[in-house]
Parts: structure tokens; C-alpha cells; sequence
């Protein structure tokens, strides 16, 4: 019998506002278009990924915090959300949990052992996508460490590459000590204006200085991406046809092309 497989993705970039989290609900989305089951995870302490797939964290009794430090059964705090992902929320406790952690043992391990918890409920999910926060702190290291790839999006401005060296450290740590088989699945350039040669210059000024592959194609800047946080729903549902929304269906067709390898 075939063992049905989990891909798990860390999107990680301790820079704000680089689309993490609107290509985390994005790929999400177009992945359960294609007929895959996802589970996302919240991991940042501002809980936008919760907020924009239509929750609020404050009328939540149990979040990802409750499983990550209190040791919860993961199943009792996933939700179903309208873009037909299942969701790990997280509301502002999630902060303190990061400062709760650093002095447990184990806690870089913490979120892989709650995707090990799914597997051993029989709870399958094909895609596992990781919502880092904007930091290279305790919760971007455990989820680098529960993953099998990393996705970095990537605004392709002069001094975007600055953050890069210190997050590929990171992840060569990361791969030293916890995760041997983490693997850099590359970039994916956000807030594309391919309109410039600028933004182009950058891109290709990024893969060669630290050999990173880059996901195609890029995600144009579009007005669209503002409207569907407060709709509650990703711009694949708000805004089906939109030039950003056809962009995040090929990137996720090309991320299941390289999981099937
Ligand atoms: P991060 O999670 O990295 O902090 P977000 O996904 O929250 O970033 O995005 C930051 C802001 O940029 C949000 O207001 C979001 O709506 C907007 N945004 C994201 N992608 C695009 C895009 N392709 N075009 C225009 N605005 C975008
Ligand atoms: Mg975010």
C-alpha cells in the first residue's frame, strides 16, 4: 500500500510585508483547486493569515499557541475556512509562547512534532504550508526544522538581499543541527513590477550571489491583493481571473511538479 506523502513548506523571510502571508493563503488556495488537502499554520503573533481566511482570533478558545507550549492534541484546534483549507489559527498569545519556549528543551522540535502528532492520528494533509513570523526567532527555527523546504518570498528591491545571507545562515544551522534534510526551494519574487529593469536586475543579482533557484513565475504587484484580506477569502475566491491570482495558481503547479520528483 502506498504511504500517502506530506509536503511540509516553511515561507520564511524575517523582512515584513514580503507577501509571506499572502502566498501562504494564496498557494494554499490554488493547491486545494488541484485537489490537494492543506493545512495551514499560523505562526505569527499578529495572526493576519487567521484574520484574512475569515477568522478572528479573538473569539478563539484554542490556537496553535495552545498546542506548541501546553501540548494540546493539534486536532483540536485546526478549523475548516471558506477557501476549503484547513487552518492552525493563532491569536496574540502566540507571542508569548516564543518567550515561554526559550527555555524548554525541545523547542526547536516543537512544531515538527505536531505534524509527527497529525501523522500518527491519521490526520493527512498533502501540503503543510508554514506562515513564518517576521523574525529569525524560536518559531521560524522550529518550523524550518519540521520542514522539507523553504520558500523565500522575495521583494526584489536594492536592499532586499541584505536579509537573505542572515536567513541562509539560518537555515545552514538549522540543516548543521535540527533538520538535515531541509532544502531551500528557492525564492519567489512578490510584488513584482516586471515593468522595470530594476526589479529584474535585483532578482538575478540575488540567485547568482547565493545560487538560489527561483520559483516561477513572479507575482506581480496588484491592487487586488489589498481587497481580499478584508473579504476573508484569498484573491483566488475575491478575484478569480486577476493577473495575481493566475501567477499563484502557476507557482503552486510548479511546486507540486517538484514535490512529485
Ligand atoms: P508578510 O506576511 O511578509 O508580512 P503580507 O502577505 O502580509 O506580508 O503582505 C504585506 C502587504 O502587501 C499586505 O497588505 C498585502 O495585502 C500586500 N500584498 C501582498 N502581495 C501583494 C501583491 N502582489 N500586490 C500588491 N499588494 C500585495
Ligand atoms: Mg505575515
Amino acid at each position: 500500500m502506498m504511504v500517502p506523502m506530506t509536503t511540509t513548506l516553511a515561507i520564511a523571510n524575517q523582512k515584513g510585508g514580503v507577501a509571506k502571508t499572502t502566498s501562504v493563503a494564496s498557494i494554499g488556495a490554488a493547491l486545494a483547486e488541484l485537489g490537494h488537502s492543506v493545512l495551514l499554520v499560523d505562526l505569527d503573533p499578529q495572526a493576519c493569515l487567521t484574520f484574512s481566511l475569515g477568522i478572528d482570533p479573538e473569539d478563539l478558545e484554542l490556537s496553535v499557541h495552545h498546542v506548541l507550549t501546553k501540548g494540546l492534541d493539534p486536532t483540536e484546534v485546526i478549523v475548516e475556512t471558506d477557501d476549503g483549507v484547513s487552518l492552525m489559527p493563532a491569536t496574540i498569545e502566540l507571542a508569548r509562547a516564543e518567550a515561554d519556549l526559550l527555555t524548554r528543551t525541545g523547542r526547536e522540535h516543537v512544531i515538527r512534532s505536531l505534524v509527527e502528532d497529525l501523522a500518527e492520528k491519521d490526520v493527512h494533509f498533502d501540503w503543510i504550508l508554514l506562515d513564518c513570523p517576521p523574525s529569525l526567532g524560536v518559531l521560524t527555527v522550529a518550523a524550518l526544522t519540521a520542514a522539507d523546504g523553504v520558500l523565500i518570498p522575495l521583494q526584489c528591491e536594492t536592499l532586499s538581499h541584505r536579509g537573505v545571507g542572515q536567513l541562509l545562515d539560518t537555515v545552514h544551522d538549522v540543516r548543521r543541527f535540527t533538520n538535515r534534510a531541509l532544502a531551500v526551494w528557492g525564492v519567489l519574487p512578490t510584488l513584482y513590477d516586471g515593468r522595470t529593469t530594476h526589479a529584474r536586475t535585483v532578482l538575478e543579482t540575488i540567485s547568482e550571489t547565493y545560487q538560489l533557484d527561483v520559483i516561477e513565475p513572479p507575482i506581480p504587484k496588484t491592487i487586488k491583493f489589498a481587497e481580499a484580506p478584508a473579504a476573508g477569502r484569498s484573491i483566488l475566491r475575491t478575484s478569480r481571473t486577476s493577473k495575481g491570482a493566475v501567477a499563484y495558481r502557476a507557482v503552486a503547479a510548479n511546486l507540486v511538479k517538484r514535490a512529485a520528483v
